[in-house]
């Protein structure tokens, strides 16, 4: 599975202060992206639904057919037609748009399935929309933000809202700090009137729609509890002209670690939105995640992952991607790793980065010549060994033959492969 929210904990304050800060670290530890299993709009607002959330009448579609069905049984008038991948910024990327008739709701269907969708959360290769929503128009009067995560700073969950709805919250951080309200949650009192008041403050709301916000805080903080989630965004939440708060938007993920008691939710798993490499990370319990750079990373543990990411960027190279192997991996498991990183074809360099702890350097030197002699070796390999066994290590990796490029310290590594790839290039 994906990195546990367990370990690389992604803080409120973090998320805030890191903007505009290296983007991989960013990509590593942010929730929604690579943290927890995720799943579409339309299934998560069948969740929230569920809960007894204010969510607008919707049916999903896989073909331009059913779309034109889900938008007679729905009646209309206005309808929305809306893209579904497990990615945000979908409206301003021409994925979401308001229609008034079926014979739009058919040329927008048309429009939109099959095609690929480039927003600010999908990477610049973007993503192929398989499935839409079709959902009822709702006449917005105003729209707002609100999301809810966990605070491992406070062992809480957090609610974050803001009236700068419809928005890139990290945007409004950056520009508009004082327009965002964050406050946790005692599990000891749940939601309380406080809580209500707090945020019908924070958006502007009074008499009946501070009303409606007792109820919708209660379920929401339920449904994020009952379901293990990790991330639960509503953005927009919007007040409709005739006074209603509705959930316009939903994007939730879940905490891997917790997925074994929710059959329901994994039945959900949209595997065509996973990357592939990061599916076979995952058959072999590896904390893998997919980046764009050039330098393969196979890394023992969660921080010195981190450093050594960092310290590719700051001899100028980018890495491919973040992988702890973890603790007590076998050679079967390094192989696997070591085959994920060969088949990426953006990696033009490797760098194995081992301190030996529980993991043994000769289990990790047995791991990668076992997957070098089956899938071959196409790019400059450097290997830092170091901890326990390292000797044996070494020997492993000198009596195989590899053309393998030692180095004795993280420095000396990074500078290496490096060199060796902007050589190649
Ligand atoms: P994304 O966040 O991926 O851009 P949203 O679901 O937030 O997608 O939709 C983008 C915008 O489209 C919303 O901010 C809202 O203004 C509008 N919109 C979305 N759903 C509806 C709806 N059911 N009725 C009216 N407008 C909608
Ligand atoms: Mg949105």
């Amino acid at each position: 599975m994906y990195p546990s929210a367990g370990i690389y904990g992604f803080r409120l304050a973090r998320r805030f202060a890191s903007l505009g800060r290296d983007d991989s670290r960013e990509r590593v530890r942010r929730p929604g992206i690579g943290h927890g299993m995720n799943i579409h709009e339309y299934q998560a607002k069948d969740v929230l639904r569920d809960f007894g959330l204010p969510v607008p009448r919707g049916l999903p579609a896989f073909s331009v057919d059913e779309a034109v069905k889900a938008a007679q049984e729905l009646g209309g008038p206005v309808w929305v037609v809306k893209a579904q991948i497990h990615a945000g910024g979908r409206g301003k990327a021409g994925g979401v748009t308001v229609v008034k008739s079926i014979e739009d709701v058919r040329k927008e269907a048309q429009r939109i399935l099959g095609s690929t969708l480039v927003t600010h959360q999908t990477g610049p290769h973007g993503k192929e929309v398989h499935r839409l929503y079709i959902e009822d128009g709702s006449a917005i009067e105003r729209e707002f933000y609100l999301s809810m995560l966990v605070d491992r700073e406070t062992s809480r969950i957090a609610f974050v809202v803001s009236t700068e709805g419809g928005m890139d919250i990290e945007e409004v951080a950056r520009t508009n700090p004082e327009k965002i309200l964050t406050f946790t949650i005692d599990p000891a009192v749940n939601i309380c009137p406080f809580h209500v008041r707090l945020v019908a403050r924070a958006l502007g709301l009074e008499g009946e729609q501070q009303k409606q916000l007792s109820p919708l805080l209660t379920h929401l903080h339920r449904a994020f509890v009952d379901k293990d989630m990790s991330l639960l965004e509503i953005n927009p939440l919007v007040l409709t002209k005739d006074g209603q708060i509705v959930c316009l938007d939903a994007k939730v993920g879940f905490d891997d670690n917790a997925l074994y008691r929710h059959k329901d939710i994994v039945a959900l798993r949209d595997l065509s939105e996973e990357d592939e490499k990061e599916i076979e990370a995952s058959k072999y319990d590896l904390n893998y995640v997919a980046l764009d750079g050039a330098i393969g990373c196979m890394v023992n543990g969660a921080g010195l992952a981190m450093a050594t990411m960092d310290i590719i960027k700051l001899y100028g190279e980018t890495p491919a991607n973040f992988l702890d192997v973890g603790g007590g991996a076998s050679k079967e498991k390094v192989a696997a790793a070591f085959k994920i990183i060969t088949a990426d074809p953006k990696v033009k360099g490797i760098l194995v980065n081992i301190f030996g702890g529980i993991m043994k350097c000769d289990v990790i030197a047995e791991g990668v010549v076992a997957a070098v002699k089956e899938v071959g070796l196409k790019v400059p390999l450097v290997v830092r060994l170091e901890g326990t066994n390292v000797a044996l290590g070494k020997e492993i990796i000198a009596k195989s033959g590899l053309n393998v490029n030692s180095a004795d310290d993280l420095d000396d590594a990074a500078q290496k492969i490096v060199k060796a790839v902007k050589e190649t290039v």
